[in-house]
């Protein structure tokens, strides 16, 4: 990144001088990057902000673009705000959208999906992989019923691109973001079928083909580039390194008095383990955690003082117990075995400490 980011290179990559060419040879290079790892065409690759700015576009740009085809859009409860608020926002636009609901593992049926399709619809939006539960959908199924009926499919691949092949998967748009490879934040990207009509959100200079306006984060892109090449030497190997250890923590925590694993048991991304543990505040675990040196996640926001419980795990239908004190572990590519085992000890003292107090 950091030639791009002063210097001899600060040409803008629309310049025609040789600086400005030089950083869109940058440019370039990043997208022929991003378009190998997706096995897709080096024009069907757009830069984005990340991963919201992907959503935000691949929701409103296909319903704006394809006003004459209907107004139906198809998504489920599951999904990160980005595709949520999105959809809320074209609700305002008078788009009629269908919330499809998981089941108690937060799996999405392809036959759920099926069933709210009506022929008025004209984008599916299905996330490949939760990033609260980890529960990895069945993608190709749900493609397919999108396929059979018209629609555009669009997938959230935010969570998987740095674990499995997305080049297998068949949507029409799919959502990237670089921080979640290792990557620079503030930089995603959003793949776009050739021939998918859409409106731009940004609305200014030619950049992007039109497709998003503005000069383009060339050292952010950069580094999102170099991370897909430094993610894909390692990426087959770290799924089947990441899931004993997944494993090897779920098992720890369940013989915990009264843990429950929330997500899928075995269609689950191998660096997630999401567990509650009823008699317990997540909030109150997170702050014990934090100062034990573990860093963990609930899916719940602290808003105002009130806890607001994850709507994720609510569309699952768990109860208040369980949706109160869930947690969330990531496993890194940096996590060990010795790392497993010590924040297992650590969050037993942690949970053992807090169902005393109460
Ligand atoms: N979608 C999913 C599934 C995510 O997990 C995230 C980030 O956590 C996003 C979208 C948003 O991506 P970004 O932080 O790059 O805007």
């Amino acid at each position: 990144m950091l030639p791009w980011l002063g210097g001899d290179n600060f040409g803008n990559p629309s310049s025609l001088h040789v600086d400005g060419q030089r950083a869109k040879h940058a440019l370039d290079h990043a997208r022929a990057v991003l378009a190998d790892a997706l096995g897709v065409q080096f024009s069907e690759v757009t830069f984005t902000s990340g991963g919201t700015e992907a959503d935000n576009a691949a929701l409103v740009g296909v319903m704006l673009g394809n006003r004459a085809r209907g107004n139906h859009l198809v998504t489920t409860r599951i999904e990160h705000e980005a595709v949520l608020r999105s959809c809320r926002f074209l609700e305002t636009l008078g788009i009629d959208v269908t919330y499809v609901a998981p089941d108690e593992y937060g799996l999405v049926s392809a036959e759920s999906v099926a069933n709210a399709i009506t022929d008025r619809t004209v984008l599916v939006s299905v996330m490949h992989a939760n990033n609260e539960v980890g529960t990895i959908q069945p993608i190709a199924d749900i493609a397919e019923a999108a396929h059979r009926s018209g629609a555009w499919f669009h997938t959230d691949a935010v969570q998987t691109f740095g674990l499995m092949d997305l080049a297998v998967v068949d949507a029409d748009l799919i959502s990237l973001s670089a921080h979640k490879i290792y990557g620079p934040k503030g930089v995603g990207a959003l793949y776009v079928r050739e021939g998918v009509p859409m409106e731009s959100l940004l609305h200014g200079g030619a950049q992007e083909r039109e497709r998003r306006a503005g000069t383009e984060n060339v050292a952010g892109i950069a580094g999102f580039a170099r991370a897909v090449e430094m993610m894909l030497a390692e990426r087959a190997t770290l799924y089947a390194r990441l899931t004993p250890l997944r494993e090897r923590l779920i098992d720890r925590l369940l013989a915990i008095d009264g843990t429950v694993l929330n997500g899928h048991p075995t269609e689950r991304l191998p660096n997630n383990v999401n567990v509650s543990f009823p008699g317990t505040e997540a909030e109150a675990l997170l702050l014990a955690l934090d100062l034990a040196g573990v860093s963990a996640s609930s899916g719940s926001a602290c808003t105002s003082g009130s806890i607001e419980p994850s709507h994720v795990l609510e569309a699952m239908g768990l109860d208040d117990a369980r949706t109160r004190s869930a947690i969330r572990f990531t496993l890194g590519r940096e996590t060990t075995l010795d790392e497993v085992e010590r924040a297992a000890v650590i969050v037993e003292g942690v949970v053992k400490a807090q169902r005393n107090r109460n």
